[in-house]
């Protein structure tokens, strides 16, 4: 059979492109290499600016009782805190229920899975108009291809920018319950890195760090060394970490994560998420940039099955569009994560934000986008 769409890659962007078109009456076919549920390491923070396409495409969100989250909290090595009132917050959920729901979703629009499934090699035959996808089972043909593979993909693009000086980043999960105001989105400071604590479904909190992966390799590889020897050196993370309750036996850990910015539109292949480019969550919302790409991509690539523009031009509006809204932000970000790794650069801002708290309000607004 040949598919009107194939996505590669069932992440957040993978699965809500899918919806989107599945609800649009278009035959889909997503091929993942996982399963579901699964954890993912992320924050759990997503910006409001997606709640209305989330709600859209998945009414069964609205049956959890999420907190949303109005305000922010930002703490390092020093003793004061900052917080500020979010001009347009946001909410969490955890990334185990939202995928579930997205999938569950999918499948009610129609959706093909396969899954445990790997893509390895994409083709397309320009006399035929039709792309081969080659897995580790059979071979999947479509009119048009989408790459949400995120940013550990095996499919490289010739237009992805060296990571070989890049910094790699480690990201660590955790699942907690800890007594505290849910409607605040919390960021700790450390050195080499940041925690961040938000808010999730059953009154859970999922607590998140990123840290340069120098400095784990300092403490020979181990987490509890990397906590005491560099978490800890922010007062505020120390007695939360006491005070918290853990959920997991062991926390969920990734390597290698990179902030590297490619196309979105490569040799006739459509590249959505994190694989067209990655933000680092310090100035972040990934997820509602995966989001808003897969909300822009459904309307044009309806507008193109329905003979409304021209392969063309999809590929010209979804280029335009995506280098519009996010390429700069993913520059600045690269910057801010270089920064955010200085504990004496933080405390300096918050001395800054104190007296001057519109100049937080401006980072704030950059980091995120406009309701979709
Ligand atoms: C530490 C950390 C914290 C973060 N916190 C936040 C936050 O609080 N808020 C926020 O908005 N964003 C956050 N982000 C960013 C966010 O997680 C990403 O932007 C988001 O997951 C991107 O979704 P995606 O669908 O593009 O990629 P992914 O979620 O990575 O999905 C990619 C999918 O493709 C599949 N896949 C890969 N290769 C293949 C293949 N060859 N064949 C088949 N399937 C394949 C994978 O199994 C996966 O399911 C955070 C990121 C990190 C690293």
């Amino acid at each position: 059979m040949k598919y009107d769409a194939a996505i590669i890659g069932g992440g957040l962007a993978g699965l809500s492109l899918s919806i989107d078109l599945g609800k649009k009456g278009y035959s889909v076919i997503v091929i993942e290499k996982g399963n579901y549920p699964r954890h993912k390491v992320c924050g759990e923070y997503i910006s409001m600016e997606s709640h209305g396409y989330l709600q859209k495409i998945c009414p069964d969100i609205g049956m959890y009782n999420l907190p949303y989250i109005n305000n922010f909290k930002l703490s390092s090595t020093g003793k004061s805190e900052f917080t500020i009132r979010l001009p347009l917050g946001g909410f969490g959920i955890s990334r185990y229920l939202l995928e579930d729901l997205l999938f569950k979703e999918a499948q009610k629009n129609g959706v093909v899975f396969m899954l445990d499934c790997k893509a390895f090699n994409m083709s397309y035959d320009i006399f035929e108009v039709e792309y081969t996808i080659k897995t580790n089972r059979e071979d999947v043909y479509s009119n048009l291809v989408f790459n949400s593979t995120g940013r550990k993909s095996n499919f490289r693009s010739k237009f992805t920018e060296s990571s070989t000086n890049s910094t790699n980043y480690v990201g660590v999960k955790y699942h907690i319950k800890l007594q505290r105001d849910a409607g605040f989105v919390e960021l700790h400071n450390f050195p080499g890195g940041y925690c961040g604590l938000s808010g999730i479904e059953d009154n859970k909190t999922c607590l998140c760090y990123m840290v340069n992966s120098k400095k784990l390799n300092s403490v020979n590889n181990s987490i509890s060394e990397l906590e005491r020897v560099y978490l800890f050196q922010n007062n505020h993370l120390k007695k939360l970490f006491k005070a918290a309750e853990f959920l997991y036996d062991e926390p969920l850990t990734i390597s290698g994560i990179n902030f590297n910015i490619k196309e979105p539109v490569v040799d006739n292949y459509f590249y959505l998420g994190d694989s067209a480019g990655s933000i680092s969550p310090v100035t972040g919302n990934g997820m509602s940039i995966a989001l808003r790409s897969a909300s822009v991509l459904g309307n044009l690539v309806d507008n193109y099955f329905c003979n409304k523009i021209t392969k063309q031009q999809l590929i010209e509006d979804y280029t335009s569009f995506w280098k519009n809204e996010f390429y700069i932000r993913m520059k600045l970000s690269r910057h801010f994560q270089k920064l955010s790794e200085y504990p004496f650069l933080t405390n300096l801002s918050i001395s800054l934000f104190k007296p001057f708290p519109f100049l937080a309000k401006g980072i704030i607004s950059q980091t995120h986008g406009v309701a979709f």
